[in-house]
């Protein structure tokens, strides 16, 4: 399991690493077709900030020769603000007096006309709280069944579950499993999560393990950029998670995302740094230069502009449109919404953008008899 990997890898020493890093490190990184996780420390420290310009040109080769030009277009679903949790940096956690909605099967069902309105989306992201009394698997199970449908890429980012859970919703038609681990620093995890099932560092740490048992297809990870002062360590904690768990469940699919924290509602969570645009930048090229394969996931937490430089330069999925309360598309539009959303243009306006920069808009690119295991 992860967590026990991560024993082995010292937080201070990763740190201490990244800083250390000089010139001649970074132009090693950059001469080699295949680097490693020293090569990505480079590439994310501080001496690479001169060769950001290298780094681009790069990252969009290497994007290109495996991607295309392509963008995978998602849209999440919020079934759920419901939470049992304490996060100290959402407004879903559980002291906020606010009201909680769980969206009934007739309100899915609008939801998903509603978003099928909006563009031909075919993969869809159900999000919840965490709530395993009512919103656990057999209703998760049962909105996978009413999802499946209308889109034909089906993923969930709920709270982590075992190995047969996984499983379980996978024979209902899940294909994917997005969890942030927020942070890979084990006492500060504790600061953050100070109660319910996610105050469980390992429970969530080896939730990926669990995913790669059951046969997930595509598993996503992230980590919650404004937590850690040290953001360039947390990242480098996800590349090692995501070499270990390439090692490990070698026919699962990647992807990553770095989330920069937006301000939620009635909470007032200082960030620990900010990352600013020319980091998110560097950290975007850092990892496709590390890993060529992997899907990198902008979502519209991220403004336009910074959206619009980055398609062509590394990201290779989108969301658009996105509503981040549940039933928002349709059933309670004004509802309190889990962060700011901050590119706020509709799926329309972000595909005529791509088509102008020359990126073509995929919104259907899986389909569930791709998938042999099941097939078969
Ligand atoms: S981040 Fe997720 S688990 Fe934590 S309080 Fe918010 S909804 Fe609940």
């Amino acid at each position: 399991m992860f967590s026990e990997e991560l024993e082995k890898i010292s937080w201070d020493e990763t740190t201490e690493r990244i800083a250390a890093m000089t010139d001649q490190d970074v132009r090693r990184a950059l001469s080699r077709r295949h680097c490693d996780v020293d090569d990505f420390m480079a590439l994310l420290s501080p001496a690479a900030e001169p060769y950001l310009e290298t780094m681009a040109r790069l990252a969009r080769r290497y994007t290109e020769e495996r991607f295309g030009r392509t963008m995978s277009m998602f849209i999440p679903l919020y079934l759920t603000n419901s939470c049992a949790n304490s996060c100290v940096y959402c407004g879903f956690h559980r002291q906020n007096p606010m009201q909680r909605t769980i969206l009934t099967p007739e309100q899915m069902e609008a939801e998903f006309v509603a978003i099928k309105q909006l563009a031909p989306f075919e993969n869809i992201l159900l999000v919840t709280g965490e709530n395993p009394a009512k919103a656990g698997v057999p209703y998760l199970a049962r909105a996978i069944e009413q999802a499946k449908r209308h889109f034909s890429n089906i993923k969930i980012e709920v709270m982590p579950l075992s190995t047969e859970a996984y499983a379980e919703l996978m024979q209902h038609g899940l294909n994917g499993v997005i969890c942030f681990q927020e942070t890979y620093h084990r006492d500060h995890y504790q600061r953050y999560h100070p109660a319910g099932m996610k105050s469980n560092f390992e429970w969530r740490c080896d939730g990926f393990d669990r995913m790669g048992q059951a046969g997930v297809h595509s598993i996503g990870l992230g980590v919650l950029i404004g937590l850690e002062k040290e953001w360039r360590t947390d990242v480098t904690m996800m590349a090692h998670h995501l070499r270990y768990l390439q090692k490990h469940y070698w026919r699962t699919r990647y992807s990553v995302n770095f989330p920069r924290m937006r301000p939620a509602q009635n909470e007032g969570f200082p960030p620990s740094c900010i990352m600013t645009d020319r980091e998110l930048a560097q950290a975007t090229f850092a990892m496709r230069i590390f890993d060529h394969d992997v899907d990198i996931s902008y979502s519209t937490r991220e403004p336009a502009y910074i959206r619009d430089h980055m398609c062509t330069l590394g990201v290779t999925t989108l969301s658009a449109g996105s509503k981040v309360n549940p039933g928002g598309y349709h059933t309670y539009p004004q509802a309190l919404e889990q962060f700011s959303v901050s590119d706020e243009r509709t799926p329309a306006e972000v595909e005529q953008r791509l088509r102008l920069l020359g990126r073509e808009p995929v919104w259907k690119d899986w389909d569930a008899c791709f998938d042999l295991r099941r097939a078969l």
